[in-house]
């Protein structure tokens, strides 16, 4: 019988399972599972990873969070989307080059698939994104994505949360402990295996031996546990997706009343990506770059650059990272969860979700009874589909731009570059768009609607003329893109501007 797990590490995605196997697996009631954490005061955690995506809202209320408690004590602000900024072109050729993708899907107040029709030019020339939502006009305008009324995690534009990494762990152990997990602070030294090749016990420095039923590695890129000990390997994607650095800066606002932004800016530069994130007292930038094109000082002076005369004389702190995932993240009595496993450069911000999905899949396989090898082969196939999945989606972004300014951005247009799998779904989207049959329900994070705010975004083409006499309601169509228009209009007037809800939210929460 399962009744007892060790979780090594306490950065967001250890107080994330430890918060979700406490609710789920019941740690306060005596016939639940018992759960420890132990994290060293000597390792930090790595203090980055502050855009999320929308499951965290269910990840939230499941775990009993509440949003006002996310907000003042995690310093969160509302997240409705990431705006690209010069992905689609040389900025020399048209430096106002720019695309939104949206969390709210296309608008379903008729039951008419809009897409089909604004392929046809129904809508135009406004863009997909801008077309079929509210959300990308009352993103510029920097609004909230909800009133003060609306409930906890509920809201009529959908939206996730920009946060404080280290705050954002705070709020989740206090959660987490209040449920009944046990917290110690030490630092693990070595990890016995057994004669079939299960963890024994780990040793800590202060504690000595600490045994579990089952173990879960979070020590983050250390993956002391399930890397270091049990020698999964690593699966690079590194050449696919070539970003395998960061340069990172946190950045006061000018002034207490400055506008949040409540969309994640990225700006594509030289040799990767810049992002820029709002919380309510600073901004968090950073600067993700491949290390095979631009040396660390090469990306310090471009992060510094683009942020102007307020990065002078701040910190900054270089992160060096691999993309890939490793060949097993559940290796007999051990899982792994969040970057001791596997890491995609950030620009959908699914770190964290990885994680999420990955403490939702274990309570829901949690091997009960003792049996670990049917979970952990399904837990395996299920992270490895949702990884190669995602890799495809980022490198997405690089492969269909037009960017041909440095070698970075040439090389990465290289078919070479992309897997065979993206290929294929580009061959078949020139002459049909995404659809849900693309989408692997199970596994996947980014659904149609998404890969269509990308294609689209960056100018991708589906001719669709040979299915053009076959559509009927050209007139609707062109009815719902006026109305959603106009909604538009009224939408910006009756939500709070991101920092008025912000404040309001501290006040009253
Ligand atoms: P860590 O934060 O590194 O925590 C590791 C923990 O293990 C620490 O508590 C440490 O003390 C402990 N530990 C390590 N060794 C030992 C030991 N020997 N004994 C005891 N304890 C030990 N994700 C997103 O979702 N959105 C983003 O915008 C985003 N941006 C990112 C930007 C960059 C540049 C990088 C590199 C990552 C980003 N991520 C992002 C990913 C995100 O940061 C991680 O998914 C998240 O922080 C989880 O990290 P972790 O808990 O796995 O590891």
């Amino acid at each position: 019988m399962t009744k007892s797990v060790l979780i090594v590490g306490g950065g967001t995605a250890g107080w994330t399972t430890a918060a979700y196997m406490a609710q789920m697996l019941a740690a306060d009631t005596p016939g639940g599972v018992s759960i420890t954490l132990v994290e060293s005061d000597e390792i930090g955690i790595l203090g980055v990873g502050e855009g999320t995506f929308p499951i965290i809202r269910k990840t939230m209320r499941t775990i009993g969070i509440d949003e006002s408690e996310l907000i003042r004590d995690a310093n969160a602000t509302f997240k409705q989307g990431i705006r690209f900024n010069n992905w689609k072109k040389n900025p020399a050729d048209d430096p106002e080059n720019s695309y939104f993708h949206p969390f709210q899907v296309a608008s379903q107040h008729t039951d008419m698939d809009l897409l089909p029709y604004w392929l046809l030019g129904v809508a135009g020339d406004v863009p997909w994104a801008e077309a079929c939502t509210v959300q990308e006009r009352v993103v510029d305008g920097k609004l909230a994505p909800k009133l003060i009324t609306h409930p906890n995690y509920d809201g009529p534009l959908n939206y996730a949360y920009h946060f404080d990494a280290s705050k954002f762990a705070e709020v989740l152990r206090r959660r987490a402990m209040v449920m009944g997990v046990k917290r110690l602070i030490d630092t693990i030294e070595d990890v016995k295996l057994d004669e079939h090749g299960a963890i024994s016990y780990v040793q800590g420095r202060t504690h000595g031996e600490l045994k579990a039923d089952l173990y879960i590695d979070c020590t983050g890129f250390r993956a002391l546990l399930i890397g270091k000990a049990l020698g999964s390997e690593l699966t690079s994607f590194k050449n696919e997706l070539f970003c395998d650095r960061a340069v990172a800066m946190q950045i006061p606002y000018e002034h207490p009343n400055t506008p949040i932004p409540s969309c994640t800016y990225t700006t594509a530069k030289e040799s990767g990506w810049i992002w820029d994130i709002g919380l309510h007292d600073r901004r968090g930038l950073g600067y993700v770059y491949s290390s095979k094109y631009c040396s660390d000082d090469e990306a310090l002076a471009t992060l510094k650059k683009h942020i102007g005369p307020a990065a002078d004389n701040k910190q900054h702190k270089v992160l060096p990272f691999e993309p890939g995932i490793r060949k097993t993240q559940w290796h007999k009595n051990c899982v792994g969860i969040g970057l001791s496993v596997g890491f995609i450069e950030p620009l959908e911000a699914t770190g964290i979700s990885f994680a999420e999905i990955a403490a939702l899949m274990l309570c829901n396989l949690f091997p009960w009874s003792g049996d670990y090898e049917h979970s952990a082969t399904q837990f395996n196939k299920a992270m490895t589909t949702r990884f190669e999945h995602v890799k495809d989606f980022i490198k997405l972004h690089y492969y269909l731009s037009d960017r041909n300014d440095t070698q970075f951005w040439q090389d990465n247009r290289s078919p070479d570059s992309a897997s065979d799998y993206l290929k294929r779904k580009l061959e078949q989207w020139r002459h049909r768009p995404p659809s849900f049959l693309d989408i692997d329900l199970s596994h996947d994070i980014f659904d149609e609607n998404s890969w269509q705010y990308i294609l689209y975004g960056m100018g991708f083409k589906t001719d669709i003329s040979a299915r053009a006499d076959a559509l009927r309601f050209y007139d609707e169509a062109k009815r719902e893109f006026e109305s959603i228009r106009q909604q538009s209009k009224n939408a910006m007037s009756a939500v709070p501007t991101h920092r008025d809800l912000i404040n309001e939210v501290i006040k009253t929460g």
